[in-house]
């Protein structure tokens, strides 16, 4: 269909139905939320306008949501956690949350919506009218979400409360593969989400202490509640933990404020320390952090840390000061391979957790008085992943399956996700800078960083980017370690 036909359609259906943003040069969506969260009940009551922007090259007629909060279910097929951390996730026995939708509108008018998908996964909505590209509409969604007592990413534990991939999220278009609407995962971080501006005003009582992604700009106290109004522009989530054991202690490095937020870490000032550390080796290394704020937060988590924008959250299960040091490097570099420069991460969570965990392995390599020797940490990772391959074809008399470019519900264990995406990765992104160099090698991070910064790189756009920084031809590389030809010997 030509512009000038969607324009005169336009004309006709837009004071009928159609509810715009009234910002016609806005290119990004824009998520504004209104949260209350009611600590008896356990209750995070929202409403959530969206202004989804048509950024594809075609036309929907319904919009798609995750509705990562379902996967909390009793019933859930596809659980948080695998039976083996099923203790540690449950802090007091076996609790279950979800997402309910209580309605979507578009103006005045209710708007029909299902609730979609293998797993109650996908909200899909009717739009009121065809959203031809470059067109946005304004949806309203009231959701309310229930809590499960439960050590992750979202849900209360004994220290703090999580919120994150809690309210709906629009899934990613892919010109030629459509809305993608991936299912949770006990494996990896089962996400994938475009870039947004976030206006958030959130109420929860004031024995609490919050830490949250995008910037704060005010907060008042009144009747025992807390009001706090956020803005965050040009981030891929939102996510915030509540906690009434929080101290905190900050920073700043080049302009970005370092607030660490824990409550059992005995080394916090080490903690802040090698994140502000990390914020510099990244800066110069990979490109700005383009944002204020960095939240570093100490929370009741499974394991390891999560990342979001703004905000790491970082296990109190961390058991000494070198533990604590290492996820929070780890989960910091995130910022940059997640958060600025996205990617599918569940069909390709080599692409950030390589080049994440292989990002750690660089900062000690430059910061040599945290005694971390990279050297050590390269044979390592190499003798671990040895040791992997061994064992588990020993287990299954055949050889085990190593192709990293997997989706995350076909790795058969988590010991082959963590072994294929993250050791490998760090293998294969070092064989790399040992072909290339160091020079040609930081280039192509950067270059990579720059081009996709507030994107989502497929894998073969961020080949494409390395080969076109290296001048190197690096498709047959990147293939004969991703389809798990090259043996490690
Ligand atoms: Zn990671």
């Amino acid at each position: 269909m030509k512009r000038i036909i969607v324009v005169i359609l336009m004309m006709i259906v837009l004071p009928l139905t159609l509810v715009g943003c009234g910002q016609e040069e806005v290119k990004l969506s824009e998520y504004t939320l209104n949260l209350e969260y009611d600590e008896e009940g356990k209750l995070l009551k929202g409403v959530e306008e969206v202004c989804y922007v048509n950024s594809s090259d075609t036309s929907f007629n319904n919009l798609l949501f995750h509705l990562y909060a379902n996967a909390f279910r009793e019933d859930a097929k596809n659980k948080p956690y695998t039976v083996a951390s099923q203790n540690k996730a449950f802090p007091n026995g076996e609790s279950y949350g979800d997402i309910v939708i209580n309605s979507v509108k578009s103006g005045e008018s209710e708007l029909k919506f299902e609730i979609v998908g293998e797993d109650k996964n996908i909200l899909s909505v009717t739009l009121p009218t065809e959203l031809f590209p470059e067109e946005s509409v304004l949806l309203q969604i009231n959701f309310e979400v229930k809590l499960a007592n439960i050590n992750h990413r979202l849900g209360y534990g004994d220290n703090a409360i999580n919120f994150g991939n809690f309210y709906p999220i629009a899934c990613v278009y892919e010109s030629g593969n459509g809305f993608i609407t991936d299912v949770y995962s006990s494996n990896g971080d089962p996400f994938y989400s475009d870039c947004a501006n976030y206006k958030v005003k959130m109420s929860y009582p004031d024995s609490f202490v919050m830490a949250s992604s995008g910037e704060v700009l005010s907060s008042n106290s009144e009747d025992g509640k807390t009001t706090v109004y956020i803005e965050g522009n040009k981030i891929r989530d939102f996510c915030f933990v509540l906690s009434k054991n929080f101290k905190m202690i900050s920073r700043e490095v080049k302009g970005v404020k370092l607030n660490y937020y824990y409550y059992n870490d005995t080394t916090s000032e080490n903690s802040l320390q090698v994140a502000c550390d990390s914020v510099a080796f990244f800066n110069e290394n990979f490109g700005e952090y383009p944002y204020t704020t960095l939240n570093i937060v100490e929370t009741n988590f499974l394991n390891g840390g999560m990342e979001y924008p703004n905000l790491v959250m970082i296990s109190d299960t961390c058991s000494s000061a070198s533990e604590y040091q290492y996820v929070i490097v780890h989960e910091i570099a995130h910022q940059w391979w997640y958060g600025v420069v996205g990617n599918n991460e569940y069909s390709s969570a080599w692409q950030d957790e390589g080049l994440t965990e292989y990002s750690t392995m660089l900062f000690y390599k430059k910061n040599t008085q945290y005694n971390e020797n990279f050297d050590e940490l390269i044979l390592n990772a190499t003798s671990t992943y040895k040791h992997f391959v061994q064992v588990y074809t020993d287990i299954n008399g055949k050889a085990v399956d190593t192709s990293m470019s997997r989706r995350l519900d076909e790795f058969a264990t988590e010991p082959e996700y963590v072994h294929c995406t993250y050791t490998k990765g760090v293998l294969m992104f070092n064989t790399l800078r040992e072909m290339v160099g160091e020079r040609k090698f930081t280039k192509a991070l950067r270059d990579y960083y720059r081009r996709y910064s507030y994107k989502n790189a497929s894998p073969a756009e961020m080949i494409a980017s390395f080969e076109g920084s290296t001048g190197y031809e690096l498709e047959s590389f990147f293939n004969s370690w991703l389809s798990g030809a090259v043996q490690i010997l």
